[in-house]
């Protein structure tokens, strides 16, 4: 039984190689804290790529709290056979998997104890079929859980990038998600601040609303900022986030050089 399980685990590793031998670069996305709008910046960050003609994926690793699809307006169902699961394409082309496409509607709630999450997990990456991609991008579920430790243990990612808010740039919660990273040996590219700024609607000033404070307490390089702006919010709602338009050139640049 034990041997037969092994046996088992050893194919799925297999699996997960051989997807992952197709994917050119694997980032993954996460935050100390949940709300900081670590989906945003995945789709964002997502959309900008696919703007420059790369091919990218999204793999909506919150287990219990998915909401990548909600952002890019999909509710088609995935489809299934015996050679894998398809992701579903987003209107500019980003293909998402994620467990609310499994689920029978969004709503639906996943109550899972750590090894049923991570045994997801492991299926994601051993039966999803991406084909060749330039970049697989995983949203991260907040803090420091089962789904990071299943991740960073069967794939070799190619860097880590952190989502803060200005509010929590130092709080002892992301040093975690950093020195997890780190204790993984896996290379943490920066911290992308959200919320960062304000534009102002009539003159298009920047705002920083939280105060001019570009102290870096962690450590780490700022390599994006996003503003805060209704239009976000209101694109999320619709489904439409990858209609908005940001310059995110230097994550891009660190990405492209990795
Ligand atoms: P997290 O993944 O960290 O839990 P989300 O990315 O799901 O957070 O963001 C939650 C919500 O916050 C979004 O649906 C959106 O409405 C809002 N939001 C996030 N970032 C911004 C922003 N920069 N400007 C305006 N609204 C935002």
């Amino acid at each position: 039984m034990a041997s037969n399980l092994q046996e088992q685990l050893k194919v799925q590793q297999m699996n997960i190689n051989e997807r992952m031998s197709k994917i050119g670069k694997k980032i993954a996305i996460g935050s100390g804290k949940g709300g900081v709008g670590k989906s945003v910046v995945t789709s964002l960050i997502a959309s900008y790529l696919v703007k420059q003609g790369k091919n990218v994926g999204v793999l909506d690793l919150d287990i219990t709290g998915p909401s990548i699809p909600m952002m890019f307006g999909i509710d088609e169902k995935p489809l299934g056979s015996s050679a894998g699961i398809m992701p579903v394409v987003s209107e500019s082309g980003i293909k998402i998997m994620s467990m609310s496409l499994l689920l029978p509607s969004n709503e639906d709630a996943v109550i899972w104890r750590g090894p049923m999450i991570s045994g997801a997990v492991s299926q994601f990456l051993a039966d999803v079929i991406w084909g060749d991609l330039d970049y697989l991008l995983f949203d991260l579920p907040p803090g420091t859980s089962d789904v990071q430790l299943t991740l960073m243990q069967s794939i070799k990612l190619d860097g880590f990038v952190v989502v803060t808010s200005p509010q929590n740039l130092a709080a002892t919660i992301v040093k975690k998600a950093i020195s997890m990273a780190e204790e993984l040996k896996v290379k943490v590219l920066g911290c992308v601040e959200n919320m960062a700024y304000a534009k102002c609607p009539d003159c298009g000033k920047k705002i920083n609303v939280f105060g001019n404070d570009e102290d870096n307490k962690m450590g780490i390089p700022i390599i994006g900022k996003i503003p805060i702006d209704p239009e976000i919010s209101k694109l999320c709602d619709e489904g439409k986030i990858e209609k908005y338009e940001i310059d995110l050139g230097g994550i891009y640049k660190i990405l492209e050089g990795l």
